[in-house]
């Protein structure tokens, strides 16, 4: 794989790792976090920060058991995934399809999209875009994260290849287009909303299976 040179901000990081994106972002950093090791070392930090924060929390309100629990969630979800990346689909692609294929919907010639989910505030969809065709724009408002996943594709901010993430804003004017040779295929996500509703610590969530 080339390179890659478009990475997560910390900062948007940091909010992955506290649980504070909404789904629809989230699956896009975790996305990239899956193919990006300088991100996810980034990561590990803020875990392992976050982790010592929740150990304080504990030690304020003994409960002996409850350490192990969460311990245990963390290895097994770790340990094992219950599905694999398929092809260009990275592994919390593949989860968040429960392991099938996307079913692909025309939206005009040479480009197809899958939605993964959608709310009032925000989605998170499949893109698939010939060489040379348009990407097309899937919101007008709030902030746009593109993975790229097979393929490239550039505008007037520069080049994406596999493992590039482009972080927009509805402000930034822009025409992406999918780069001459293999189809591109890209995960997107448009939220208004980076607020996620529950506060609960990214960590606990493979216990409460949110
Ligand atoms: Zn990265």
């Amino acid at each position: 794989m080339k390179q890659i040179d478009h990475h997560i901000a910390p900062e948007m990081l940091a909010d992955y790792s506290n649980g504070h994106l909404d789904y629809a972002t989230s699956l896009v950093v975790a996305s990239h976090v899956s193919l990006c090791d300088s991100c996810r070392a980034e990561i590990d930090t803020f875990d392992v920060l976050g982790g010592a924060l929740l150990q304080e929390e504990i030690a304020q309100e003994p409960s002996p058991d409850l350490e192990d629990t969460i311990l245990k969630a963390i290895h097994t979800s770790v340990a094992q995934p219950r599905v694999k990346a398929s092809g260009p689909l990275p592994q919390p692609v593949m989860e968040a399809l429960n392991g099938k294929q996307p079913a692909w919907k025309s939206l005009g010639p040479g480009i197809r999209q899958h939605i993964i989910a959608r709310d009032k505030k925000s989605s998170v969809r499949l893109l698939y875009i010939e060489g040379g065709k348009p990407v097309p724009e899937h919101s007008h408002k709030g902030q746009e994260l593109t993975l790229v996943l097979q393929g490239a594709f550039g505008d007037k901010t520069g080049e994406f290849h596999v493992g590039d993430v482009e972080v927009a804003d509805g402000d930034l004017e822009h025409q992406p287009i999918a780069m001459h040779g293999e189809a591109c295929i890209c995960l997107a996500s448009t939220s208004d909303n980076l607020i996620f509703k529950s506060m609960l610590p990214r960590l606990l969530q493979p216990i409460f299976g949110i």
